[in-house]
């Protein structure tokens, strides 16, 4: 399904232009679509230095000017950062949920997907035919066109199957969205940085609770692991 929401959405690429300790550098995702699902998502911080990028007004219209949306970025609120936050956060919801992330209860879920169709309500998309097929088009000019840019892409995303390739690293505070490219869609961690953080954690929980258990003390530690 073709979509002309790259116009409006941003298209500067999944990397986190934020200097961090980490490397989140996420490969370039394979469609615009995605690559402006995962810019939008991840512009919260984290606890390797990636700072929010919408925590108000003024930090909201640097990221719009920053993604080549100058126009969206005038007259922008603090109410405004706010209801971008909180779309975000939504999006980001869904995206652990991709990942199977056991700290993402299903209230949450559906919490964020609630938030998700009021979105929808109040962004509205425009579905153009032609003979060569159809675009989900804004239906508003500026921050409201941005937004529901966003939302055409995911839709996008979802209507083609890739949606669920779309995900948020489970390893907490991280929460980087990355495209998942594994072959069965089983990845659950940004980089492999973050998937031996988790192991090593978890290692040291099971360490720490069986310390008392003769035959639980000798466990190996993780190797650095690969994506998955
Ligand atoms: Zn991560």
């Amino acid at each position: 399904m073709a979509s002309d929401t790259t116009r409006s959405a941003p298209t500067g690429g999944a990397a986190d232009t934020t200097p961090s300790a980490k490397p989140h550098r996420t490969p370039s995702a394979p469609s615009a679509a995605a690559d402006a699902v995962l810019a939008f998502a991840n512009t919260h911080a984290d606890a390797g230095g990636r700072q929010e990028r919408f925590a108000d007004a003024e930090g909201l219209a640097r990221w719009l000017t920053d993604n080549g949306l100058p126009d969206a970025a005038a007259d922008v609120s603090e109410a405004d950062a706010a209801a971008v936050r909180e779309l975000r956060d939504a999006l980001v919801t869904v995206l652990l949920g991709h990942s199977a992330d056991p700290r993402t209860s299903e209230q949450a879920l559906t919490r964020a997907e609630h938030l998700l169709r009021r979105a929808a309500a109040r962004y509205p998309l425009a579905a153009v035919l032609d003979r060569y097929g159809a675009r989900l088009v804004p239906g508003h000019d500026g921050l409201p066109g941005v937004l529901a840019g966003i939302l055409a892409s995911a839709a996008e995303l979802a209507l083609t199957g890739a949606w669920q390739r779309l995900k948020a690293c489970r390893n907490p505070p991280c929460h980087f969205a990355f495209y998942d490219r594994s072959r069965n869609t089983s990845g659950a961690y940004c980089t492999t940085t973050c998937s031996s953080q988790v192991a090593m954690r978890n290692y040291r929980n099971r360490h720490r609770a069986g310390a008392a258990t003769p035959g639980n003390a000798g466990d190996a530690a993780p190797e650095a692991t690969p994506r998955q």
